[in-house]
């Protein structure tokens, strides 16, 4: 299908979006399940939101959709009702409101098709429908740090993990999420009679988490609904007690997004507590992400090691 010619460049397109001040809210949701056909999806789907002026980016695949749009405040209705009534599979989807609005954290909208949602690169894991799930809501959640059987599984990456996490949770150490599904089955095999709660910032990862541990046999699978982001959103609605502890590491320029006043990062060089933001290493072959504190990066002029400073 012929597609139209882009008549704005991107570069005049954000600064039209930085004079822009209508009020916006970004929102989220996925879901899991067969799409036919991801290319009239797609322009349906674009003709629709160009109406109600919806920017940010959205990925179809043969294996579901994810969505992360900041849509302007008048028309959240319209878009919200859109999605639920895309598809029968879409009818109670869980929407994900973001904790902080960036007001420019997405100046075009994008829609791409993509072979996977959350690129892992293994094919064989089944899409579970909605019955096999076990989901836990905010107050539910709660409860389970109490029991003794339960115990929480952080779906995200290292990096992610090491600035906040769930009190208590299990770590499963990985820089990808391929490595992170390839470890899970294994890591866990110790907790097989436990109840497992698994975890990520929106929920996605662990709907495939999830799919593939019902694979491997495990039974008492369970799912935090909507993930951190939805866990966080209903502790404050309902003045709960709040279980997730440091920082959220948000995929934009700020990285992170401060929930409790817990300091739970470590240095990479001297291992002490430290709330400092993730850097790159100054070494460009190294270019590593980590942590370090004051003092190290005044020792070691932002470089990750002695090695790095040394050879660069
Ligand atoms: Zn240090
Ligand atoms: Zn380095």
């Amino acid at each position: 299908m012929l597609r139209k010619k882009k008549i704005i460049s991107n570069k005049i397109l954000k600064i039209i979006y930085q004079h822009d001040y209508t009020k916006r809210t970004i929102i989220s949701l996925y879901k899991y399940f067969k799409i036919h056909n991801p290319i009239i999806l797609l322009d349906f789907i674009k003709i629709e939101l160009k109406k109600y002026d919806v920017l940010g980016r959205i990925y179809i695949a043969t294996e579901g959709i994810n969505v992360q749009i900041s849509t302007p405040d008048i028309y959240m209705k319209n878009v919200i009702y859109f999605f639920k009534n895309l598809n029968i599979h879409l009818k109670n989807i869980c929407i994900n409101y973001s904790i902080v609005n960036r007001s420019m954290a997405f100046w075009k909208l994008q829609i791409k098709i993509r072979k996977q949602l959350v690129a892992n690169n293994i094919h064989d894991i089944p899409i579970l429908t909605d019955s096999f799930k076990n989901y836990l809501n905010a107050f539910q959640v709660n409860k389970c740090f109490f029991d003794k059987n339960t115990i929480f599984v952080d779906i995200r990456n290292h990096y992610e993990y090491e600035i906040g996490h769930f009190h208590r949770s299990l770590e499963i150490p990985s820089n990808t999420f391929r490595e992170q599904l390839d470890k899970l089955p294994i890591f866990l095999r110790l907790y097989q009679n436990k109840k497992i709660v698994l975890y990520c910032t929106g929920g996605i990862r662990c709907e495939k988490a999830a799919a593939l541990l019902k694979k491997y046999k495990f039974k008492n699978i369970y799912q935090i609904y909507g993930g951190i982001l939805s866990y966080i959103n209903q502790t404050k609605t309902y003045n709960l007690p709040m279980y997730f502890k440091g920082k959220l590491f948000v995929f934009d320029s700020r990285m992170a997004e401060r929930i409790t006043n817990d300091v739970v990062s470590i240095c990479k060089n001297c291992q002490n507590i430290t709330d400092s933001m993730h850097i790159n290493c100054l070494n460009n072959v190294c270019h590593r992400l980590f942590i370090q504190c004051e003092k190290c990066s005044r020792k070691l002029k932002s470089y990750c090691s002695k090695r790095c400073l040394n050879f660069s």
